[in-house]
């Protein structure tokens, strides 16, 4: 799988992408997203001069990881996910080695990382990515990746524009106040996360726009990268097996590209750390296709799937075109490293969050209760043993704690609401996007 990467010898001191599918190599810029060349799809992935890590001891958070990010500008100075060994889970688990790495607020253990998610690392590391184009970002989301570029974009005054379903506009907060210029679209008529993408896509092929790109932009998924980097460089080797819920498949395949970048290194092991990843049933596409053996998603009703949208509680994890088949993409993950995939009801995540919080002491996100409960699955089913060194990615917690500990003043207003069509000849009515003096007036 890595054989073309490998073939690159690394060198330069930039940076580079390499194509995953055809070992094409590329400078890394502000905007490519995908390989030239006409094959299947595959992801482009970052190599670095260094294949040692060297950690920046004098930085904080996010930045001690530079060494190993696509970025053409320093980091904006950012907090970053926090790991330490599990007593309490560990024990209730009867499990001797389980590591948590948990991205979010919990001031005691040092993690501060306000949006309260690991989208915050795509966002800090997108931006040092992009630096400087005076053009605007184009971002979808189901609520927590807009409220990390939101913020960080706030912080560093760039240009963003922001495409979030209407009925997920509660997760647009923040302490802070939001810089004017950020520019919100709701989607309406019950508009889910992929009517947001769609929208999104075309917003950005407006003139001064462009895409983030989901999973093909390196800098989100290397962003997320840094969780199996700190976890790993804590503890000093790669750990055996990684829990983590997956949407769009792209932490998952960022925590497997850390771990094989770190074996490389050769000081943290050799371990080929097995992903288990999670989702939250009835909508479990990725976990569908990989137990029926099958490299690409199977086909279903676009009614179906609405239907099962609507009754997953962890709305993070509703992608509907996750990076599953793609070169290098979760079915490559999983296939590389014997991996496991897990469907998780609304019920068994809510006994796990309550496992979790009652054990560990701080509360956790829907889809980090949906990882836990893969994890009681695994104990159970004896795919972990006792023994193993097990890696628990808690990709958002400490909301609740937080909004005791601050008075949440901010919510961004959408300048506008779109109305998409259900049917797909209907064109969502984005031509009207609202100028920012729009944006202006219904944030203040
Ligand atoms: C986005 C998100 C996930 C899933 O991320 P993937 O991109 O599918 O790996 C999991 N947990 C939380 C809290 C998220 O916001
Ligand atoms: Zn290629």
């Amino acid at each position: 799988m890595n054989d073309a990467v490998d073939r690159v010898s690394a060198g330069g001191i930039r940076p580079a992408l390499v194509c995953v599918g055809c070992g094409k190599r590329f400078p890394l810029d502000a905007y490519r997203l995908t390989c030239d060349e006409p094959h299947e799809p595959a992801l482009l992935r970052s190599v670095f001069s260094e294949t040692r890590l060297t950690l920046d001891t004098r930085a904080k958070g996010v930045a001690r990881f530079a060494a190993w990010l696509p970025i053409s500008e320093p980091l904006h100075p950012s907090s970053g996910p926090i790991s330490f060994e599990s007593e309490g889970l560990a024990h209730r688990l009867g499990l001797k080695r389980l590591f948590v790495c948990f991205n979010g607020y919990w001031p005691e253990r040092g993690a501060h990382m306000m949006t309260c998610s690991f989208k915050e690392l795509e966002a800090v590391v997108v931006a040092a990515r992009l630096g400087n184009t005076g053009k605007t970002l184009v971002v979808s989301s189901a609520g927590n990746t807009g409220r990390a570029f939101a913020e960080v974009f706030s912080r560093m005054k760039r240009r963003l524009s922001l495409v979030v379903p209407e009925v997920n506009l509660g997760a647009m907060w923040s302490l802070q106040p939001f810089d004017p210029d950020i520019e919100l679209l709701a989607v309406g008529s019950d508009g889910d996360y992929s009517d947001a993408i769609a929208v999104g896509e075309r917003v950005s092929r407006q003139e001064g726009h462009f895409s983030a790109g989901g999973v093909n932009n390196v800098g989100r998924r290397d962003g997320m990268g840094v969780t199996v980097l700190e976890a790993s460089t804590a503890l000093g080797v790669i750990p055996d097996h990684y829990f983590q819920a997956v949407g769009s498949g792209s932490g998952g395949i960022a925590a497997w590209e850390a771990s094989q970048r770190l074996r490389q290194d050769s000081r943290f092991g050799s371990a080929n750390m097995k992903l288990h990843l999670a989702q939250n049933s009835p909508f479990t596409p990725m976990a569908d296709a990989w137990q029926a053996g099958c490299a690409q998603l199977l086909p279903r009703s676009s009614a179906r799937v609405r239907r099962c949208i609507a009754q997953v509680g962890a709305h993070a994890l509703t992608n509907r075109s996750p990076a599953y088949s793609v070169r290098g993409g979760v079915f490559d993950a999983l296939s590389h490293t014997s991996g496991h995939m897990y469907r998780v009801s609304n019920r068994e995540a809510e006994a796990a969050r309550g496992l979790f919080e009652s054990s560990e002491g701080i509360d956790i996100s829907r889809e980090a209760s949906v990882a836990v409960a893969a994890l009681i699955q695994a104990v159970h089913e004896g795919t972990v043993q006792p023994n193993d060194r097990i890696l628990l990615n808690i990709t958002a917690g400490g909301q609740g704690r937080l909004f005791r500990d601050y008075h949440v003043k901010y919510h961004l207003q959408p300048a506008l609401v779109v109305h998409p069509g259900r049917q797909r000849d209907r064109r969502a009515s984005c031509e009207k996007v609202a100028p920012a003096s729009a944006a202006r007036r219904a944030n203040g």
